[in-house]
């Protein structure tokens, strides 16, 4: 999968040269890309942002620089600039007027080619560059959560990261994706290990029993108890 990443702070993706995200990296299964937005500014001052029309606190971030940033990334595909081959890109803006990201998105957007994502910082981006980029690819606007972040940095670590370890080959044993919260709707059920007994706190006696099934049916309680205390909205019946 290729990623591009467009920000005013590139260097907060520098973590993403870390741990299994930044082996897949080194191992050519994920090509990640960091741009600078200002290398797409022609003024002496490298300028995103200007006042908002109609007024109002802030200010927005300048279309030309993100057009220019993405004619040049959505057509980063195999073939030439002018006539690219493949799919086109899946253009993702964060943004706290999104669809929320949910592992259900993590998984679908896991099946793509090539992702852009463009962070946005101040009030936000002029809306023309959403209707421009559709031009180019799928355009998706999507929200971390219902708060509000100062720039969309965070929300694509926190995207890029879901749908990374989604990618085959990313995480070394895939059966450990399976058994994860959010996977069959359920809460993942507590985990142990060694020792069996830390400050007179003992592991429950059924998961040293050695009984797989009886291990499974109590794990699989433990799921239904924890998302009905913890998130009863995700329980069907109970939302
Ligand atoms: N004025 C915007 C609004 O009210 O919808 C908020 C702008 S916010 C201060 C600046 C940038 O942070 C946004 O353009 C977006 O990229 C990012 N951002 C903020 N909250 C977010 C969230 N919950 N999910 C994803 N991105 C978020």
């Amino acid at each position: 999968m290729r990623i591009d990443v467009v920000s005013i702070f590139p260097s907060y993706f520098d973590g993403l040269t870390l741990s299994l995200l930044g082996r897949a990296r080194d191992s050519g299964i994920l090509d990640l890309n960091v741009h600078d937005l200002r290398d797409w500014t022609s003024d002496r001052h490298r300028t995103v942002d200007d006042t908002p029309y109609g007024g109002g606190a802030g200010m927005v971030m300048k279309p030309e620089p993100w057009g220019l940033a993405l004619d040049q990334l959505a057509s980063a595909r195999a073939g030439s600039v002018a006539e690219p081959v493949g799919p086109r890109p899946t253009i993702i803006f964060p943004s706290p007027a999104g669809e929320v990201f949910h592992q259900s998105t993590a998984r679908e957007l896991a099946d793509h080619e090539h992702l852009i994502f463009g962070c946005g910082r101040y009030e936000g981006i002029d809306e023309r560059v959403f209707e421009e980029a559709a031009e180019l690819g799928e355009v998706r606007l999507i929200s971390l959560g219902d708060y509000v972040l100062n720039g969309g940095e965070v929300a694509v670590m926190a995207m890029i990261e879901a749908i990374g370890r989604l990618i085959p080959g990313v995480v070394g044993n895939p059966e450990s994706l399976v058994e994860e919260s959010h996977e069959d709707g359920l809460l993942e059920y507590p985990s142990y290990t060694k020792p069996s007994v830390w400050r007179d706190r003992e592991v429950p006696p059924i998961l040293l029993s050695g009984n797989h099934g009886a291990i499974a049916a109590w794990r699989r309680e433990q799921q239904i108890e924890r998302t009905r205390r913890r998130r009863p909205d995700l329980l069907p019946d109970e939302g």
